[in-house]
Order: C-alpha cells, then sequence, then structure tokens
C-alpha cells in the first residue's frame, strides 16, 4: 500500500514535468527528462548489481565480447519507462535497460563496458543473427516463430496487446470497437500481425517507430495504437491529458531477451542470471523504480521457460 501511494505520487509529479515540458506529446523528443529522474525525490531508488569477476562461460558470443572488452546491447529508445534515450543526455532509462544491466553484471561486464544500440522492432532478428548485437532486451516477445532465427532467455515479464486512445475519445472501448477505424502499430511487432485479422476490420497504418504511432494519434491521423499494454501506458503517463490507455489486453506477449539461436550457454547463463536477480529482489526494485511509475503495479514474472 505504502508503495502504491509512492508510486502514486511519482507519477502524479511526472504528470506535471510532462504538461510542463510540453513537448507536443512526442515521447523521446530532446529536452523530455529521461522518466526515472523525472520521478522526483519520491521516487523508488534504482538498484546497482554487483560486477561478477572471472566470469567462465563456453559461449562463443561471450568470449566476443571478452575479447572487445565491451558488450554490445540491443534496445529501444522511444518507449518511456522500459527503453528509452534521452536525446540530449543519450542516457538509457527504463526496466528493460535495468534487465540488460544486470544481466550484464552477471556476465562481468561494468555499465560502462555496455554499447548501446537501438534496434527497433522491424530489425531484431536480423541484428542478432548478423552478431550486431549480444544480446537485446526489447519489449521482445517470445514465439516460435522468431525461434526459429533467434535464440530467447526468459520470459522476464508477461504484456499483453492493448490499444491507446485519445482522452476525449469514449468510441473505441476494447478490441471489438475498432471496426472502420485507423489503428497504427509497428513493423515486425506481435500486435500489428495480431490487428490484421479480419476479424478485427480495422484500417491498420503501419509505421517503424511506436513514437511515430503516437505522434499519429495526438495530431488525429490515426484513431488508436496497438502494442503491449506495457508501451502504451508509458505514453498515457506521459501524456495523462490527451492519451488513455483501455486496458483490456487481448494476447500475451511474454517477453524474452533475445540472443544468437545457437548459443546455448548464453541463453542459459541469462536465465540463471534472471532467476537470480527475481530471487534476491532487484528484479523488483527495478520495476518499481521504472515500469511501475506509469500504472503497472508489480506482479512476479512468469517462471524462465529453458528450453
Ligand atoms: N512485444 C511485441 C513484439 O515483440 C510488441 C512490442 C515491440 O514491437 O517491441 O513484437
Amino acid at each position: 500500500m505504502k508503495l502504491r501511494k509512492t508510486a502514486a505520487a511519482a507519477v502524479a509529479v511526472l504528470a506535471l514535468t510532462a504538461t510542463a515540458t510540453a513537448c507536443g506529446g512526442k515521447s523521446g523528443s530532446a529536452g523530455d527528462p529521461p522518466p526515472s529522474k523525472a520521478a522526483g525525490a519520491n521516487a523508488p531508488k534504482l538498484p546497482t548489481y554487483p560486477v561478477a569477476k572471472d566470469v567462465k562461460l563456453d559461449s562463443p558470443t561471450f568470449t566476443k565480447a571478452k575479447k572487445r572488452g565491451k558488450l554490445v546491447i540491443g534496445a529501444k529508445a522511444d518507449q518511456p519507462y522500459l527503453g528509452f534515450e534521452d536525446q540530449s543526455t543519450k542516457e538509457r532509462t527504463g526496466f528493460d535497460i535495468e534487465i540488460a544491466k544486470m544481466i550484464a553484471a552477471d556476465l562481468g561486464f561494468t555499465p560502462k563496458q555496455i554499447e548501446w544500440k537501438t534496434v527497433d522492432s522491424g530489425v531484431r532478428e536480423t541484428a542478432l543473427a548478423k552478431g550486431q548485437v549480444d544480446y537485446l532486451v526489447g519489449t521482445y516477445t517470445i514465439n516460435d516463430e522468431r525461434k526459429k532465427q533467434v535464440g530467447f532467455a526468459g520470459p522476464y515479464y508477461m504484456a499483453g496487446a492493448d490499444l491507446l486512445v485519445r482522452k476525449d475519445d469514449n468510441s473505441i472501448t476494447g478490441k471489438d470497437g475498432v471496426k472502420g477505424k485507423k489503428v497504427c502499430s509497428i513493423v515486425g511487432s506481435t500486435p500489428l500481425q495480431e490487428i490484421k485479422k479480419p476479424q478485427y476490420g480495422a484500417q491498420v497504418v503501419q509505421l517503424g517507430k511506436y513514437s511515430d504511432c503516437v505522434q499519429q494519434l495526438l495530431t488525429q491521423q490515426v484513431d488508436a495504437v496497438t502494442t503491449d499494454d506495457a508501451i502504451l501506458k508509458g505514453y498515457a503517463a506521459d501524456n495523462p491529458n490527451k492519451l488513455k490507455v483501455i486496458g483490456k489486453p487481448f494476447t500475451k506477449e511474454p517477453y524474452g531477451v533475445g540472443l544468437n539461436k545457437d548459443d546455448k550457454a548464453l541463453r542459459e547463463a541469462i536465465d540463471t542470471s534472471l532467476e537470480n536477480h527475481v530471487k534476491d529482489g532487484s528484479y523488483q526494485k527495478a520495476y518499481e523504480a521504472t515500469l511501475g511509475l506509469s500504472g503497472s503495479d508489480y506482479i512476479a514474472p512468469p517462471a524462465i521457460e529453458r528450453y
């Protein structure tokens, strides 16, 4: 209860800050404060992750990273509270960023030894298959289709596709209300596949970045944005007077850490790392200091899959 109050207060402060900066609703614009910073003095504190020493792992990805002296991690840059890059400071914040950092620490890499690469939804499989990133933490749904191309550790979180609409629009109250409406989603994402199904009867607009869909919603070019509730709540929290999430998820989106398909040793090491951070409470702390501030209460993550 106490925590909830703290989070609510933090969101209230955040709402004020977001309005005051009047960024035109475009999350990720230069000048926006990073969400965790904007949340004020009452905000839950981010944990730190002790860096493991003398890690030995029979993993090609790990061996390459060790040689180069840094890890290359793929992340999103325009998802507040999840994977967000402040355009002026280049600082990355959000729950996915924390997940990536805790794993890096367990592999023996300090935050300074991380090189971040922004990887949008449509190019994740290519980035992993080509070895452009060592692993990727970016609201990445585990599914069998993707497992043909990439490996997944986790799941570390369960999201579900939902709808983001303008606050004053009461014409859409759930997935059955999108018939004939313009609904924006992102190339290469599972919610785009879902909303294209004829049963919904939506006019689908496909873009490359979530922030572009949100911009089109604010400027009335589309009627709704569909993707995971966790992502949409972040945009709604940053635009509390203009946007709302319907709150009736209609798919299951278990998030995994993407990595090279054949690097089983790395996959198992990341699974163990995630399990340990859930056990020692740092996972929950990270959650409450990031995603928890956008209006999703903490729930224990699903069990690790290990395949
Ligand atoms: N979780 C969904 C996916 O992996 C949607 C979010 C995203 O595009 O990253 O496709």
